[in-house]
C-alpha cells in the first residue's frame, strides 16, 4: 500500500521570505542575521526602481551590483534575448563551433576597446574571466621560455571575484579567512588611497611615487622572474570605490614594462562606460595586455563576461596552442547566444545613448550633487569618476577616525537609505552609488536627497557627537 508522500510544493501559506529563509544560501550574506532579518524580496523593476513584495519601490543606486546600467525594464534587450531563444538557444565554442552573434559581439567589443588587433575570449561571471587572464598570463609566459613566472600581484582592497583565484587576487579579509586562502604565489600590495594610506602631509604625487617605490622594492624581493601579472581595477570599486592617484597607473605600468610583467585589468565594474569613458583604463592613463569585462556588457541581464587578449600576447599564445593541439581552457557557455544576444543589443543602446558622453556627462552632475554632503558630520570623503561614488563615513572629519565597528554605521545607513527608498551598498563604511545610466538628472538629486535624509537619520540616531 501507498503511504502518504510528502508533499513535492511549497504550500501557498508559506511567505517567499519564509521559503528563502527555509531553501537559500545567499552569496555574501552573513548566514545567522539572515535567519534573524529575512530577505528583502524584489519582484520586479521599472526603470531606475525595483519594487518589492510589497509595493515599495527604491531608486536602485547600484544598479543591483554595479550592473543593470540600463535599468531594470528595458524592452529591447528582452527582445533581443526573446528573438536569439526561438533562433538558436544554445550552442558553443568549443572545436571551431561558434554561434553567429557571438562572432559579432567579439568584433564590437574589439572596436569599442580601440583594439582591432586583439582577440576576445568569453565566460560567464567576473571570476571566470579573471580566472582566464590569470591562466593566460601563465601560458604566455610558460610559452616564452619562463614557466617559473607564475606570482601575481594584486591590492590590498582589490576586488576579483569569489573562484579560488579570484578570491586569491582580491585582498579582502573576508573573503580569505573562511577558507585558508589566499593561494601561494598571490602578492598583496598597498591600496593607493591617499585619504586612509598616505601618511601626515604628504601630498598625492609623493604618496604615489612612494607607493610604486615600494611595489619595485616588492618586485626585487619577490623575484622578477618569479611574476607573471600585476592585476588592478582601474577604480577598486567593492573595496570602496578608490581612486587612485593620478599617474599611479602610468608609473606601474613602465614598472612592470622593464620587469616583463603583464598588466591585467579588471574592468569588470568600470568597463563599457561606468567612468565616463569607454573603459577604465582610459580614463586612468594606462594600456592593459589583458583585460576582463563583465557587468555592463549585458546591461547585466544575462551572465557574460569577456578577456580582451592584446595582440601581442595573443600571438604567443596562438603559437603555444597550436603546438599543444588546442587551447586546453574554455566553458561550455562560453560565447552563450542569447547573453552575446543581449549584449550586443545593450552595446547598440550604449552607442545610440552617447555613452561615453553621457555618463561622464550624469557623472558631473552626481558629483556636483553629492558635493555638498562633504559638510555632512558623517562624511570623510566623497570619491569616484563618471557615475560611480564613494562617501567615507567617519567619526572625527579632522582626524579621520573611523568609528567602532561594532556600530557598524555603514550597516545602519545602508538600512536606513532603505527605509527612504533608495538602495545603496555598504562595504563596511563606505557607501557606493553606481546608478543606472539612464538614471536623469532629476533622479539623481532625488537619489541624493534620500541619502542625505538617511544620513541625518543616522547621525541623530547616534547623535552624541558635536
Ligand atoms: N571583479 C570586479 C571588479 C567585480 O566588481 C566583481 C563583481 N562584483 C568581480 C570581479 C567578480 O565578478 P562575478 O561576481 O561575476 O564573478
Amino acid at each position: 500500500e501507498i503511504t502518504a508522500m510528502p508533499s513535492l510544493h511549497t504550500p501557498p501559506t508559506s511567505t517567499i521570505a519564509q521559503v528563502d529563509r527555509r531553501y537559500h544560501l545567499h552569496s555574501q550574506t552573513n548566514m545567522r542575521r539572515h535567519q534573524r532579518q529575512g530577505p528583502l524580496v524584489i519582484e520586479r523593476g521599472d526603470g531606475v526602481h525595483v519594487i518589492d513584495e510589497h509595493g515599495q519601490a527604491y531608486i536602485e543606486g547600484m544598479s543591483g551590483l554595479w550592473c543593470a546600467s540600463l535599468g531594470f525594464s528595458n524592452r529591447r534587450l528582452a527582445g533581443a534575448a526573446q528573438r536569439q531563444l526561438e533562433t538558436l538557444p544554445y550552442y558553443h565554442t568549443f572545436n571551431h563551433r561558434v554561434p553567429a552573434v557571438t562572432a559579432r559581439l567579439a568584433e564590437r567589443i574589439c572596436e569599442l576597446a580601440k583594439m582591432p588587433e586583439a582577440k576576445v575570449f568569453f565566460a560567464c561571471s567576473g571570476s571566470e574571466a579573471n580566472d582566464s587572464m590569470i591562466k593566460m598570463a601563465w601560458a604566455y609566459h610558460r610559452a616564452r621560455g619562463n614557466p617559473q613566472k607564475r606570482k601575481v600581484i594584486a591590492h590590498q582592497r582589490g576586488f576579483h571575484g569569489s573562484t579560488v583565484m579570484g578570491a586569491s587576487l582580491s585582498g579582502l579579509p573576508n573573503m580569505h579567512a573562511a577558507f585558508g586562502l589566499p593561494l601561494d604565489g598571490v602578492i598583496h600590495v598597498d591600496c593607493p588611497h591617499h585619504y586612509r594610506n598616505g601618511q601626515a602631509g604628504e601630498s598625492e604625487a609623493e604618496f604615489c611615487a612612494r607607493l610604486v617605490n615600494q611595489l619595485e622594492k616588492r618586485i626585487e624581493a619577490e623575484g622578477p622572474q618569479n611574476i607573471a601579472a600585476f592585476i588592478s581595477e582601474p577604480i577598486m570599486g567593492a573595496g570602496g570605490v578608490i581612486v587612485p592617484p593620478a599617474g599611479y597607473f602610468a608609473a606601474v605600468q613602465a614598472l612592470l614594462a622593464r620587469h616583463d610583467i603583464l598588466m591585467l585589468a579588471d574592468e569588470i565594474i568600470c568597463g563599457f562606460g561606468r567612468t565616463g569613458q569607454w573603459f577604465g583604463h582610459q580614463t586612468m592613463g594606462f594600456t592593459p595586455d589583458l583585460m576582463a569585462c563583465a557587468k555592463s556588457l549585458s546591461a547585466g541581464y544575462q551572465p557574460i563576461s569577456c578577456v580582451l587578449v592584446s595582440a601581442p600576447v595573443y600571438a604567443v599564445l596562438e603559437e603555444q596552442s597550436s603546438e599543444l593541439d588546442g587551447f586546453g581552457h574554455g566553458f561550455t557557455y562560453s560565447g552563450h547566444p542569447v547573453a552575446a544576444a543581449v549584449a550586443l543589443e545593450a552595446l547598440d543602446i550604449y552607442r545610440e545613448m552617447n555613452v561615453p558622453l553621457h555618463t561622464a556627462a550624469m557623472g558631473r552632475e552626481l558629483h556636483q550633487c553629492l558635493s555638498p554632503l562633504l559638510d555632512h558630520p558623517l562624511i570623510g570623503e566623497i570619491r569616484g569618476i563618471g557615475l560611480v561614488a564613494g562617501l567615507e563615513l567617519v567619526e572625527d572629519k579632522a582626524s579621520r577616525a573611523s568609528f567602532p565597528a561594532r556600530l557598524a554605521i555603514g550597516a545602519q545607513v545602508e538600512l536606513a537609505a532603505r527605509r527612504h527608498g533608495l538602495i545603496v551598498r555598504n562595504m563596511g563604511d563606505a557607501i557606493a552609488l553606481a546608478p543606472p545610466y539612464i538614471i536623469d538628472a532629476e533622479q539623481i538629486r532625488e537619489m541624493v536627497a534620500r541619502l542625505r535624509a538617511a544620513l541625518d537619520e543616522v547621525y541623530h540616531a547616534n547623535g552624541q557627537r558635536p
